[in-house]
């Protein structure tokens, strides 16, 4: 489908709805996942306290040496926030040098004054991300074409103990659509241990570009697999390695723009232009293998990508965490609603509950995935009442399995995707894209 190249005197309709970009900043509630930890990731967990502390000891060594200041090594994050506290009191350090704009804390206001000369010594780390995966949604570099509203994506951040930290991120930074230009816009997430990890979006508002005109492919993927270890049973839900790198190398070749979910929904509302050449990554279920094999490449080629993750699954909150990736954003496959127990389409349970049951499921799935921006169908089965359960949740965006692209003024609770057949061609996927 070809693009059309709009300039932004010609917008005047799409900034007149001046609609207000909240839904990226509505991230979800984060619930702990301690009940969940595994004895393997009790290993790794205790192996990033050793690591943990052995690097506080190296920090208090150096604090020791210039401000005789006592640390007390009982627990890692305890000293890393006395470490952090001791540095800004006694030293006046700046340790909110690099938290970025807009968040500071009160170490950090403490700390500003005097920062800069300590800060160069290098002895230690402005900031301590701990073991805090963040990552922004959609491409890294958002593209706003001039006069219209920049629609905020949000980010998306867990941690290994925590869990997801998605609803703690705070979002800073205000770009100017009317001035061509590169805004950041920071997103900062602080842990129970004291650590405070960032990430930052370049929105570049653009005089003009070639725009994505009728509709947006949103590619639907499921499993990956390394062909020397092919799974029991092959069909097309399965995509080996090398040919999904291969569509991934293809994206990045020619320069293809992820848009967030916020930035999708507005897309389809007709609000919005989004540069020619987009297309969303999705895979369903949260399968091993796409995490294990599929995530290394996707950031591998920096293509962000959602994966919908069946919340009730036992090994996902594990598996979400061991696999973080500022390169993949969770959202919904629901709770338990991915099996069997209904009457429309593929039976899935869904067309047997109400509107509040599935509302109850999502929130509860939310509660996993830390995000509620984007749902995928269980087996794509959908029913009026599902549908009305999206907004109640307030889904921006759900998905069938009906093969399609998201046109402009389609249903947002029900929208197409485009499934990738795992034994396809790269000619195949290509055609299916443009
Ligand atoms: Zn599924």
């Amino acid at each position: 489908m070809a693009g059309s190249h709009r300039t932004a005197s010609g917008q005047a309709t799409h900034e007149a709805g001046s609609r207000r970009a909240t839904h990226g900043a509505e991230a979800g509630r984060g619930r702990r996942f301690g009940t969940h930890v595994s004895e393997g990731s009790r290993r790794m967990l205790a192996l990033r306290r050793a690591r943990r502390v052995a690097a506080g000891v190296v920090a208090a060594i150096a604090l020791v040496a210039l401000v005789l200041a006592g640390v007390n090594m009982a627990s890692d994050g305890v000293l890393a926030r006395r470490v952090v506290g001791a540095w800004a009191s006694v030293g006046g350090a700046g340790v909110g040098a690099g938290v970025g704009a807009g968040n500071a804390t009160a170490e950090t206001d403490a700390a500003d004054q005097t920062s800069h000369a300590v800060l160069k010594r290098g002895t230690v780390p402005a900031v301590d991300p701990g073991d805090i995966v963040i990552g922004v949604n959609g491409s890294e570099t958002t593209i706003v074409l001039r006069g219209e509203t920049y629609v905020e994506g949000g980010a998306h951040a867990i941690e290994p103990s925590d869990g997801v930290l998605t609803d703690r991120i705070e979002i800073s930074g205000a770009p100017d659509t009317s001035t061509p230009g590169d805004y950041p816009v920071r997103y900062t997430v602080r842990d129970s241990h004291g650590h405070v990890a960032s990430a930052t979006r370049t929105v570049r508002v653009v005089d003009s570009m070639d725009t994505q005109q009728g509709g947006l492919p949103v590619l639907m993927y499921h499993y990956v697999y390394d062909p020397a270890n092919p799974p029991d049973t092959l069909n097309s839900n399965y995509i080996a390695a090398p040919a999904l790198e291969e569509q991934l190398r293809y994206l990045t070749e020619h320069g293809f723009y992820h848009p967030s979910w916020p930035e999708v929904r507005a897309f389809v509302e007709g609000t919005h232009s989004l540069p020619a050449r987009s297309v969303v990554l999705t895979f369903d279920d949260g399968e091993p293998g796409f995490f294990s094999v599929g995530g290394p490449l996707l950031a591998k080629y920096r293509v962000p990508a959602t994966s919908f993750v069946i919340a009730n699954d036992g090994g996902a909150p594990q598996r979400m965490k061991d696999y973080a990736s500022p390169y993949l954003e969770y959202e919904s496959h629901s709770y338990d609603m991915h099996r069997a127990g209904g009457t429309v389409g593929h039976g899935g349970r869904i067309s047997a509950m109400t509107r509040q049951e599935i509302v109850d499921d999502l929130n509860r799935s939310k509660s996993v995935t830390g995000s509620l921006q984007a749902f995928a169908y269980p087996f794509g089965d959908v029913t009026a009442d599902a549908q009305g359960a999206m907004d109640d949740a307030g889904v921006l965006v759900a998905f069938t399995t009906q093969y399609g692209w998201a046109e402009v003024g389609g249903d947002p609770t029900k929208l197409p995707r485009v499934r990738v057949q795992g034994d396809g061609s790269l000619d195949q996927f290509v055609a299916s894209i443009q």
